[in-house]
């Protein structure tokens, strides 16, 4: 995959980079292993100083920021900036928190004392992706910096200006040369990266099969791997929701990022007793939707993140419909230039059609009426991903109940699976494995070493 902006509104290339030779990413890994033998050392406080300047030097640049985001990969640019005062929260988080988070823990065993200690282990690399380009990096750098380790960021080939973006707001800050390092190489090569003995773990967001390739790798080089992956998160209707409040809910829930968010609401189920209000207030939300320019305030839906995603999704539905699945709204290409795809909703849906049980990553949303809560609940949990999923109810004690009986890493009631910094993000199944944010995600890449006192 070439390393370029493709402007998505337009399909135009507005800026092409250079990948990095084997020889200038050794040096880079080099000077990152050196890094690390001082930024271990240095304390809490030091570190603090320089994530909550990065976190400063976004909101001060949130526009500028915020426009690299959108040209690059379509997010609205409200959402956009949105994303960038996330990721300052996320820097600040971590930045504030992290000395608790990873004080001596004391133990108390039969004999003698005890405790635990949280020490760095080394280089980390982190592959992201082009979705949220600036939140993924955040959760990912903001903790591991804090306990000590130093990163190397491979990030999706299509955002190289917000790859480079970040690297900048490091230097900018006056972080120490190596302790953040952005890496222009193709997918495969970071997966070879892995083998590298001055890396000790990788993260990778992205696909099942970028995922599957990362953890191959790390589980023959015996290194730790934390894997975010896709999600397909159920949107539970039961006959007690506020349905207006729902359907709202439902909309944002969807096409959030152009509908291109791990923990969208993908599958909404309702109960047959509001199944034909919700789906009638759904559908006509949808419909009116302003698509279009995604730097014009008043568009609603933006394009997809580029060319190649509008195909794959189209031709998602095109096989679901072959399949026997229902189209109740859009299903085509919207008509103008760009990767545009219309507020799409399927329905008929059954195992056997490939929207089934296949991620939708895009603003295409299938919907199943049932008969009951436990219905509900067993279509919800027959997915091959686990990441989110949601309730909705008036009956908060029903719907912790219910969250109970979810195989899924976040169950929200009244409201889709979304993130905030001290939140634990992260799924089980197919989704991946491992958490990001809050206290458990500062947690993934450091030894807990036993200091024993006889
Ligand atoms: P990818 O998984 O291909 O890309 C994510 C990151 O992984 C990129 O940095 C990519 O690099 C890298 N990568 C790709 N192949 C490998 C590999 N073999 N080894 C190591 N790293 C690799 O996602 P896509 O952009 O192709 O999107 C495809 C699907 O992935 C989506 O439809 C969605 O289902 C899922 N996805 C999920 C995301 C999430 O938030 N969980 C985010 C993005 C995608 P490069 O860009 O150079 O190929």
């Amino acid at each position: 995959m070439a390393i370029q902006t493709v402007n998505p509104y337009t399909n135009k290339v507005e800026r092409t980079f250079d990948e990095m030779t084997e020889k200038t990413v050794d040096l880079l890994i080099t000077q990152s292993a050196k890094a690390f033998t001082s930024w271990k050392e240095t304390s809490y406080e030091e570190r603090a100083q320089i994530l909550h300047k990065v976190a400063a030097l976004m909101r001060e640049k949130k526009e500028h920021l915020a426009s690299l985001i959108t040209s690059e990969m379509g997010k609205l640019i409200a959402q956009s900036e949105g994303e960038i005062l996330l990721s300052a929260a996320i820097f600040d988080y971590y930045a504030t928190n992290a000395k608790t988070f990873l004080a001596d823990k004391p133990l108390e065993p039969e004999n003698g004392s005890a405790y635990i200690k949280s020490s760095p282990i080394g280089v980390i690399l982190g592959v992201e992706p082009w979705n949220f380009p600036f939140y993924q990096v955040a959760r990912f750098a903001a903790p591991n910096l804090m306990v000590g380790n130093t990163v190397l960021v491979k990030h999706a080939s299509m955002v190289p200006q917000c790859a480079v973006a970040i690297e900048e707001l490091f230097n900018e800050a006056g972080a120490p040369n190596g302790i953040y390092t952005n890496l222009f190489i193709s997918g495969k090569r970071a997966s070879a990266l892995v083998s590298d003995k001055r890396i000790k773990g990788v993260s990778l967001t992205g696909s099942e099969a970028a995922g599957a390739s990362i953890a191959a790798e790390a589980g023959r080089y015996l290194k730790k791997s934390v894997l975010e992956l896709g999600g397909s998160d159920a949107f539970i209707i039961l006959e007690d929701a506020d349905i207006d409040k729902t359907v709202e809910w439902a909309v944002v829930g969807r096409i959030n990022n152009n509908g291109q968010s791990c923990v969208a609401s993908k599958r909404f189920i309702a109960v047959e007793a509001i199944a034909d209000e919700f789906i009638e207030k759904f559908k006509e939300k949808l419909s009116n939707l302003v698509v279009g320019d995604p730097m014009d305030s008043k568009t609603e839906l933006g394009p997809m993140s580029s060319e190649e995603a509008a195909v794959t999704i189209i031709d998602q539905i095109r096989r679901s419909v072959d399949a026997g699945a229902t189209i109740l709204l859009g299903g085509t290409r919207a008509d103008m230039p760009g990767a545009f795809v219309q507020p799409t909703i399927l329905t008929d849906l059954k195992p056997e059609i490939p929207a089934y049980y296949e991620e939708l990553f895009g603003p295409v949303a299938s919907f199943y009426r049932v008969k009951d809560e436990e219905t509900a609940i067993i279509l919800a949990n027959d997915s091959d991903f686990g990441l989110g999923c949601s309730i909705f109810t008036k009956d908060i004690k029903r719907g912790e109940k219910i969250a109970n009986q979810i195989d899924a890493g976040m169950v929200f009631i009244n409201h889709p699976t979304w993130t905030q910094a001290d939140l634990p993000f992260g799924g089980t199944k197919g989704s991946g494995y491992g958490r990001e944010l809050s206290e458990l995600g500062i947690q993934e890449f450091v030894n807990k070493k036993l200091i024993r006192v006889s």
